[in-house]
């Protein structure tokens, strides 16, 4: 079994219209309190079998402390620490006009960081609307640049949306002029929350990625891969597949990855489901010992998928699901669940999220 321990230590400088995981502006977790987590989670995590991390969120250079609280994650929890193969994502904001940046980056090279991952939404005016800050895309430009100042890697996560697809020449402009190491194009998931019901306006369809075709060989993008996902997960095609091969909705969990999600919010509040996709309170970890957390993880299954979002049993069966959402936009999404929690959410079927 895989785990994942979401930490939010600092609110997030964006508000970004994809996000499912509640990011935007928020509270920080004081050090002393961050300290007791951890006290409590490590031991808790060390009895665990599996493959455990840590994840502290949303966006921990927003900390006030955050040098002090990168230090201290490594002393008490190293092992489940984001080191050499983390991606390190951020909006730059914070980071870059941090006066201590200098002490950031020194501990980030001592942790292994050799690259920042920066999600870039298109060009300024798109880019700022999405992240809804109106400083949201000089964030990242002037990060890109520190980086490369810094002897670091930029890679840019291009969150796929219409609007960027329009300004695809535009976008490669600015990925060389900020000399990208390497790139990913994004189809943003689709969960059953009020954010990603309003991203479906900004959501490519089939039609729009086709405007791409020939156009992705730069910054690493695997134009192959992206294409077949654009080929197997537009909505006509899903629909065909459902149509002919059904759709067991026990069956497809079965398959997908052996991974469970934990948030602790920064009052300590510890959900089973990740950061804005709650299904349980397991407590307070202030409350809580170690035993108590370790028994509480013990009792969870995995909830990569499906039943980390719906109680399968009381779903539609797919011919209905079918029948009441007719072809209209062939919007295209990362996975097939992602169209089939449109299509409930078209339903109005409950979702189990708290
Ligand atoms: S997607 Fe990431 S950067 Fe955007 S609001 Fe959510 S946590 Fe913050």
């Amino acid at each position: 079994m895989k785990y994942t321990f979401e930490i939010t230590v600092a609110g997030c400088n964006t508000n970004c219209r994809h996000c499912y995981v509640s990011g935007g502006p928020g509270p920080y977790m004081p050090l002393a309190t961050y300290r007791a987590c951890l006290e409590k989670l490590a031991p808790a995590l060390e009895q665990l079998e599996g493959s455990v991390s840590i994840t502290p969120g949303h966006e921990p250079f927003n900390h006030p402390e955050a040098p002090a609280l990168m230090r201290m994650t490594h002393v008490l929890a190293p092992k489940y620490y984001p080191g050499e193969d983390s991606d390190w994502p951020t909006t730059g904001i914070a980071l870059k006009s941090r006066e201590d940046r200098a002490e950031v980056f020194a501990l980030l090279r001592e942790f292994g960081a050799k690259h920042l991952m920066l999600t870039l939404h298109g060009t300024e005016a798109c880019h700022n609307e999405i992240v809804r800050n109106p400083h949201g895309f000089e964030g990242i430009s002037t990060m890109a640049d520190m980086l490369y100042r810094e002897g670091m890697d930029a890679t840019f996560n291009l969150m796929l949306n219409r609007s960027m697809i329009e300004d695809w020449d535009a976008v490669c402009c600015f990925l060389e002029e900020k000399r990208c190491a390497h790139a990913y194009l994004t189809i943003p998931a689709y969960l059953p929350v009020e954010r990603l019901r309003a991203f479906q306006s900004c959501r490519a369809t089939y039609d729009d990625c086709m405007c791409l075709r020939g156009r992705l060989g730069y910054f690493g993008i695997d134009e192959a891969r992206f294409f077949q996902k654009v080929e197997r997960f537009n909505e006509a095609a899903i629909r065909e597949r459902a149509l002919r091969e059904g759709w067991d909705y026990a069956a497809c969990e079965q398959k997908k990855p052996d991974w469970a999600f934990f948030h602790i919010t920064q009052n300590l509040e510890f959900y089973y489901g990740n950061a804005g996709m709650h299904t349980k309170r397991l407590g307070n970890i202030a409350a809580m010992t170690s035993e108590d957390i370790y028994r509480a993880v013990l009792q969870q299954r995995a909830n990569y998928d499906y039943s980390a979002y719906y109680d399968l049993p009381t779903l539609p069966p797919i011919q209905t699901i079918l029948a009441l959402n007719p072809l209209r936009e062939n919007y295209v999404y990362p996975d097939a669940e992602g169209c089939l929690y449109r299509w409930l959410d078209q339903m109005g079927i409950e979702n189990i999220l708290i």
